[in-house]
């Protein structure tokens, strides 16, 4: 039923969408339908965007990405019951990797509730332990205050999901104009920076140490100097460093002193890591033996008071923004700088190189069916000559494709991230092309996914192909969840497919490309080094919708060998 307003009245879709504007909200990710169709309507009437997906996992994937690469509120809008816990997954990823969202669902009727309403469910519960924050307007005027807290605490401090609450009713009740506060837009995110004692100290450290590492990770990407003074200190302090996989990019991988390639080493025997907005967790290993040394010491940056001392001492704690916390430590460095003639910076340099041959000799056996190293050896040539966004996604496909894939700036690297979370590449694309396209035209988008990922979302390719985005995907296909069968193997099986197909098989060869055509992009399947390059060359031509490049690669391409086994069990 629609309200009918009286002069001088509001009703609470319109009170959503004005809020959402004054608040700076720019973009809302959905799938639409009652309670929340109107609030739809009204944000586009504010001239918010609107991006209407196929699930509200991706819709949330979405919603975070836009966030993390424009350092805004981004809203993720959801029906009651299953929309939102199909949000819930795309929440946790947001927290899991401090992004910032806000998810806005619909819910029963207050008057309804415990009685069985439409898709009646307990929604603030099955949010709250994926966000920072969950809350319930139960008046029209309370709502512009709950959604400019939603904001503030998405993204101030370390940043994370939130969700609010909207009960169907308040949709389309209505209030005196009046009666409706106008709130000022969430101010600059505030920053602070640690005693300066505690510098000196960290400073001392560094000097003191024989073999120091910087790591860089994901929240001096965040930061908004990060990336700036990050760079500024390893210029300044001549410090050997490297990225976490989200780190990527925040400095150039090409740059002098990047270890990467000595990675394991460079883990491995240092006495002192100095920790940019990273966290000891399973992708560095909890910070640990065999992979580091036992009495290592520690200088962290983070915002987050608790992440200190996280699975190992912190030996310097220095709590702040990255940016303003390094620009402060480059001041009191003066011209001090680590010596890079010394027995540590040659060791990690010939460990890199070696490792760099290894990695070199797989990338050019470029016979057929490919291996994974082979396969993005034109990705790697095509992204050497463009500006280019990269979603990555995949077991094998991102693991290879961290090393194979160079990022040259901050930002510019969308990966399965902390949480681990296949599913996200095409929402992740969805907003990268959309931003590309609103905030930085050169750039292109270009998803590397498995094709066990592609999966999870890849209906989402309709969605980009309707707001006619240029997105193209590379589908690592080894017809499989780590390996598959090739369509000789599936013939061969005689029986129960149940029972007969290794659980990691997917279908042999299946044409993702075809998908994509029927959906309203283009497509085609590959086989050689040649036709990759070809393809990609034609597919960025393309400026108006999706393309999927269906690279089919050898069922069992594997990893180069590997000391330590991270994401695969060693024997799969
Ligand atoms: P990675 O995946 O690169 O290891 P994580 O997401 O695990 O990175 O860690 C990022 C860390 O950065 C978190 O502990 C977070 O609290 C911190 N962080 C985020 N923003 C800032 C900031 N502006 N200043 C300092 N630390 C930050
Ligand atoms: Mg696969």
């Amino acid at each position: 039923d629609q309200p009918t307003l009286k002069q001088g009245e509001m009703d609470g879709a319109t009170v959503i969408a004005r809020a959402l504007k004054e608040q700076g909200v720019e973009y809302v990710f959905g799938v639409v339908g009652f309670p929340i169709i109107e609030v739809g309507m009204a944000v586009q009437q504010h001239g918010i965007k609107y991006i209407g997906c196929r699930n509200e996992q991706t819709a949330c994937y979405a919603a975070q990405a836009m966030g993390y690469l424009t350092r805004r509120p981004v809203v993720c809008l959801v029906v009651s019951g299953p929309g939102l816990l199909h949000a819930i997954g795309g929440l946790a990823n947001a927290t899991v990797n401090c992004w910032p969202v806000i998810c806005i669902g619909g819910s029963s009727d207050v008057d309804q509730e415990g009685r069985g309403a439409f898709q009646e469910w307990p929604q603030l519960e099955s949010a709250r332990s994926a966000c920072k924050l969950v809350s319930r307007p139960t008046t029209l005027s309370a709502i512009p205050f709950h959604i400019e807290k939603a904001v503030r605490t998405a993204l101030y401090g370390r940043p994370g999901a939130v969700y609010i609450d909207i009960p169907g009713n308040l949709v389309l009740s209505t209030e005196d104009e009046a009666k409706i506060p106008k709130l000022p837009k969430v101010s600059m995110i505030p920053v602070c920076i640690p005693p300066e004692n505690i510098m000196k100290t960290a400073i001392d450290t560094i000097k003191d140490a024989k073999k120091p590492l910087v790591i860089v990770g994901k929240g001096a990407g965040w930061s908004e100097r990060g990336p700036t003074m990050v760079q500024h200190f390893l210029t300044k302090s001549k410090l050997p460093w490297l990225a976490s996989p989200g780190g990527k990019g925040i400095v150039s991988d090409n740059h002098e002193r990047s270890v990467a390639s000595a990675r394991s080493l460079a883990l491995r025997e240092a006495d002192l890591i100095i920790l940019i907005g990273a966290r000891f967790n399973w992708i560095l290993h909890f910070g640990l033996p065999p992979r580091f040394q036992k009495d290592a010491k520690v200088v962290q940056i983070d915002i987050q008071p608790e992440e200190f001392h996280q699975n190992v001492q912190t030996t310097v704690p220095l709590m702040g923004d990255i940016g303003e916390t390094l620009y402060a430590m480059t001041e009191h460095m003066k011209n001090w700088h680590y010596n890079v003639h010394g027995d540590w910076m040659k060791q990690l340099m010939e460990n890199a190189n070696k490792n760099k041959q290894v990695v070199e000799k797989m990338a050019s056996d470029h016979k057929t069916p490919l291996n994974y190293y082979a396969a993005y050896h034109p990705i790697r040539d095509f992204i050497s000559k463009n500006d280019v966004l990269i979603v990555n996604e995949g077991a094998n496909t991102m693991d290879i494709g961290r090393t194979m894939m160079p990022s040259n700036l901050p930002r510019r690297r969308l990966d399965a991230g902390t949480f681990g979370t296949m599913g996200v590449g095409q929402g992740y694309a969805l907003a990268a092309a959309l931003y590309c396209r609103d905030h930085s035209p050169k750039t292109k988008v270009l998803c590397v996914q498995g094709d066990s990922a592609f999966g999870f979302s890849g209906m989402e390719l309709e969605t980009i192909a309707r707001y006619k985005l240029p997105v193209v995907t590379v589908i690592l296909n080894n017809s499989g969840i780590y390996r598959g069968m090739t369509p000789e193997d599936m013939k061969s099986v005689d029986g129960d497919p149940t029972l007969m197909y290794p659980v990691l098989s997917l279908s042999a060869e299946c044409r993702y490309d075809q998908m994509a055509k029927a959906l309203g992009g283009d497509g085609c399947m590959v086989r050689t080094v040649p036709e990759i390059a070809d393809a990609l060359e034609k597919a960025f031509k393309k400026t108006d919708g999706p393309t999927v490049i269906n690279a089919i690669i050898s069922t069992d391409s594997e990893r180069k060998a590997q000391t330590f086994h991270w994401l695969t069990r060693s024997n799969i």
